[in-house]
């Protein structure tokens, strides 16, 4: 067997075996296979696909490219969330803190940005000191003591994952549904979880552009997820506009302290209380949406949820004083106002004009290796459906990279979309897949 004739195979539309997918998978974590073979092999699988049980041979060749961390001396239902990548999209910060406040585990292993999307380790790193690198024991220590950790991928945990996904970024395999769905299976069952609540993302600043790749994505997520006991919810969100009204790391943290202390955008409300409702849920907590979203929003009120923010802040080193007082943390250099040209209302804010947006202005990485500067992004001051006047606000740009704001600039303007008719209202969450719907 060579990898030609594997890469040959898919490129041809075959199915692959178990040995071939080992074969390529392992070949390419022990530097037998190089990069540009590698590369062959994800287009050849981007175009041509793969069936359920390849896709589940995948998912199980990332697994067993590390270890899996074993959760079972913690007591009591551990629950997981992910989301498949948004623009301004910083619910798991808020989401952790507000679900450990009700007794519940949530060991988080987050991701960094990718693309357009931003990334919760990005975001939580840009607090001074906190950190996200942590071995196994020290990130069941830390769970165990204060009800969640939030860590990336460390070096035992799918690392072949880690590899491959670096590679996808470079090569524009990202957008699919086996690859995508082996790189997060791989990643949450490694990490040790008993469930999992999935945000599956759907529009402009998704990978995911259409309903009916999405629902297939969400099938195949949970058909995974049932496959090593693991009990899995998708819901179905729409991700064509910026998710609250910050996009860019630290601009994102301010706005989750914001959210845990209720003050929250609508938005961000509505689809944070139902996903924690969910994580609820499966950890028997409560049994109906409703009595979840009730709980949730109560244990922002109370205070709970930012107390226990504060202590995972602390438990991971961050400096909790930059927690309590914010407003001194991390100007930008360069503050621009984008004005509105006219009158209308606000059809739609593209969210990947302004992810892409955010990314020029600091917010993100074109390269792997590229620096984050935790300040830059964009604050939006409008929302879509909204009747604004010529010459009002409509975001405010941060940024310290002086050359590139003209036409950064020029770009958000035209990512607002003002037109003379009243927009048809549109609805964040789109659906629920459960077990069930399998
Ligand atoms: N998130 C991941 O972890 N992997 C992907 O491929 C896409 C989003």
């Amino acid at each position: 067997m060579t990898p030609y004739e594997i890469i040959a195979h898919k490129r041809d539309g075959k199915a692959l075996s178990k040995t071939e997918i080992g074969f390529i998978i392992q070949g390419y974590q022990k530097g037998q296979i190089p990069d540009y073979q590698m590369a062959a092999f994800l287009m050849a699988v981007y175009f041509q696909g793969m069936n359920d049980k390849e896709t589940n041979l995948l998912t199980d060749a990332f697994i067993h490219s590390g270890s899996v961390i074993d959760l079972s001396d913690i007591p009591g239902m551990k629950v997981d969330k992910h989301s498949t990548g948004g623009v301004g999209d910083k619910i798991s910060i808020i989401l952790a803190p507000m679900v450990a406040a009700a007794g519940v585990y949530v060991p988080m292993i987050s991701g960094r940005g990718l693309g357009h999307t931003g990334g919760t380790l990005d975001k939580l790193e840009s607090i001074p000191g906190f950190k996200t690198d942590y071995p196994t024991s020290g990130f069941k220590k830390i769970l165990r003591r204060t009800g969640a950790c939030l860590i990336g991928q460390t070096t035992d945990l799918a690392p072949v994952d880690k590899k491959v996904y670096a590679l996808r970024d470079v090569t524009a395999t990202v957008p699919s549904i086996p690859l995508i769905a082996a790189s997060i299976m791989s990643k949450k069952i490694a990490g040790g979880t008993d469930a999992l609540v999935l945000d599956i993302k759907v529009g402009r600043g998704a990978f995911m552009t259409d309903r009916s790749s999405a629902q297939k994505l969400a099938r195949i997520l949970i058909r995974i997820g049932k496959n090593y006991g693991k009990s899995t919810s998708a819901l179905l969100t729409d991700m064509n506009q910026p998710l609250g009204y910050a996009v860019g790391n630290w601009l994102e943290i301010l706005e989750c302290i914001d959210c845990l202390q209720d003050r929250w955008p609508d938005d961000l409300k509505q689809l944070t209380c139902r996903l924690a409702s969910l994580m609820l849920q499966h950890a028997g907590k409560v049994e109906t949406i409703r009595e979840g979203e009730k709980l949730a929003a109560h244990l922002v009120t109370s205070g709970k949820a930012w107390k226990k923010f504060i202590s995972i802040v602390r438990a991971q080193k961050g400096d909790t004083s930059v927690i309590q007082e914010p407003g001194k943390y991390h100007r930008a250099k360069i503050e621009q106002e984008i004005i509105a040209r006219r009158s209308g209302w606000i059809q739609n804010i593209d969210a990947l004009e302004i992810g892409l947006c955010a990314v020029s202005l600091g917010a993100g990485r074109i390269r792997m290796t590229d620096q984050i500067d935790p300040a830059a992004g964009i604050r939006l001051k409008v929302k879509q459906g909204q009747f604004v006047e010529a010459k009002q606000q409509l975001a405010t740009l941060f940024t310290g990279r002086k050359k590139e704001l003209p036409a950064v600039a020029e770009r958000v303007i035209k990512a607002f979309r003002i037109t003379d008719k009243k927009p048809a209202t549109s609805s964040l969450i789109l659906e629920l897949l459960s077990d069930r719907d399998i």
